[in-house]
This record gives C-alpha cells, sequence and structure tokens, in this order.
C-alpha cells in the first residue's frame, strides 16, 4: 500500500489536496490513477485511508476516510549528537528514525563542524519524513535548529528523562547495563569525530549525563549513534 506523509493542517476535511512532490511520487513514479488506495500518515501518530479522487498537471485531490492512531515508539529517545561530515549525518538520521528516534539535535562543540544552517536541517527533516514514511512510522522525528553543546545539555537537563553521554574514554557502566531500569524516556549524547573535549565531558555531567560505553572498541559517530537507540529501543521493549 503507498504511503505518503502529509502535514496535519492539511488534513482537516474529508478531501485533501496533495502538491507537486505527491504528484511526483504517486502519478509519476508510483504511477497510480484516480480510484487508487493510499495510506496517508500527519506525522503525529495519524494514520488515514485514503483514495484518489482526481489528478491534475501538479496535484493531487484525494478523499479521506478511517483514521487511525499508531502507538509512538516505546521509548521517547532525544539524540544529541556532534553531525559527522556530508552523508554520515544522513545514515543517522534515516537509520535513528527507522529505530524510532523521537528527536535528534545537532549539537556542536569545540571539535565538532560549524553548526549546521536552516538549509541543512530541512534536508535532515525531508530524510526522517522519507524514513518514517519507509518504515511504517506515523509519527516523524522532529529534527532540532544546530545549537551550541551548552545549550542542547541545557535543555535536555530541564526536559528530565534518563540522560547517557555515550564515552569511549572510562571503563563505566555499557549502555545497557546503564539502561537495565527500562527508562521510557532517554537523552543519549553522542560525541564527533573529534572526541569530545576534556571540558564537554564535565559540562555533561553536571547537566545530569552519566557516561556509558559501547564496549572496547573506538566506535564512528554514527555507528555510536545508530547502536545507542537501538540499544535504548530494545531496554524499553520498542523492538518487539
Ligand atoms: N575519541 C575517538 C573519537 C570519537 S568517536 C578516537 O579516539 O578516535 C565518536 C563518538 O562516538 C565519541 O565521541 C563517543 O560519543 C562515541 N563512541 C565511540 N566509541 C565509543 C565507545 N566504545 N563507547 C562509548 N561511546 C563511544
Amino acid at each position: 500500500m503507498p504511503r505518503i506523509f502529509v502535514p496535519p493542517e492539511k488534513l482537516q476535511g474529508a478531501r485533501a489536496t496533495l502538491d507537486v512532490a505527491a504528484h511526483r511520487h504517486l502519478i509519476k513514479v508510483l504511477r497510480l490513477a484516480p480510484g487508487a488506495a493510499l495510506q496517508v500518515f500527519d506525522g503525529k501518530g495519524t494514520e488515514i485511508e485514503a483514495r484518489i479522487e482526481a489528478v491534475g498537471k501538479a496535484s493531487v485531490d484525494i478523499a479521506l476516510g478511517e483514521q487511525r492512531h499508531i502507538p509512538a515508539p516505546a521509548c521517547a529517545i532525544t539524540l544529541l549528537v556532534s553531525p559527522p561530515r556530508g552523508e554520515r549525518m544522513d545514515l543517522i538520521v534515516q537509520k535513528t528514525t527507522e529505530l524510532g528516534v523521537g528527536r535528534i539535535v545537532p549539537v556542536v562543540g569545540e571539535r565538532g563542524m560549524v553548526k549546521p544552517g536552516p538549509h541543512q536541517r530541512r534536508r535532515w527533516q525531508t530524510i526522517a519524513e522519507e524514513a518514517a514514511r519507509q518504515s511504517g512510522r506515523a509519527d516523524v522525528p522532529e529534527i532540532g535548529d544546530g545549537m551550541a553543546l551548552a545549550s542542547g545539555l541545557a535543555q535536555a537537563a530541564a526536559a528530565g528523562g534518563s540522560r547517557f553521554l555515550l564515552w569511549e574514554g572510562e571503563h563505566g557502566p555499557s549502555l545497557p547495563r546503564a539502561l537495565a531500569s527500562r527508562p521510557r524516556a532517554v537523552v543519549l549524547l553522542v560525541g564527533p569525530e573529534g572526541g569530545f573535549a576534556v571540558g564537554e565531558v564535565a559540562l555533561a555531567r553536571a547537566a545530569g549525563f552519566a557516561s556509558a560505553g559501547l564496549g572496547p572498541r573506538i566506535l564512528r559517530s554514527e555507528t555510536a549513534a545508530i547502536v545507542a537507540v537501538a540499544l535504548a529501543q530494545a531496554a524499553a521493549g520498542g523492538l518487539g
């Protein structure tokens, strides 16, 4: 069944008119015609059975039918990550979305890349929407604005939940052991390719982040981010 993301504000009535991007996917790529059934999701957890009613040059009119709520992932996971260069951040967004991450906040410390701009945020948000569509989610993770590490830590501390700093620098508890209490809300902080600066670990600790390990090997940021999200989701029973 074809699935497509439509922002909630467009789904108010019994019908909706989808834009040129939807037209390209549904009509040009999937070659659907009027009468075809599809599933629409609003990114906030609602999925709607729909049917194509009319096809314009660059728009598609659909009739909206039965709605259902798709439960949010078992663990509300916020990932604070210092974005690695290029496609590697795309990989983090795509894979952690498939694994149920709730929010990704690009944070920039002393050794990270330059603060990502709105263009990059939009690009990552589009990747998250597509990964949600493909993986059958009806909620789409929010990609936050890039911010300084200190701000990300302060926001996380204010939001509460169990907070873990993924750090290869100390033989503290492994992340699986640190997650033994099966928390339902978790913040995971993964550092840049160059590692955390010494002061940054202290800053994270002061913001209530406990350090946790992912084994004796040095993982790339993207590996650490994807594994940490999977472990947090598994601990909360979110992988079945
Ligand atoms: N200091 C590393 C570079 C950082 S690895 C080096 O010497 O090359 C990138 C990030 O992944 C780290 O900041 C950390 O958040 C995470 N990470 C990598 N390996 C890890 C491990 N074994 N345990 C916990 N976190 C790890």
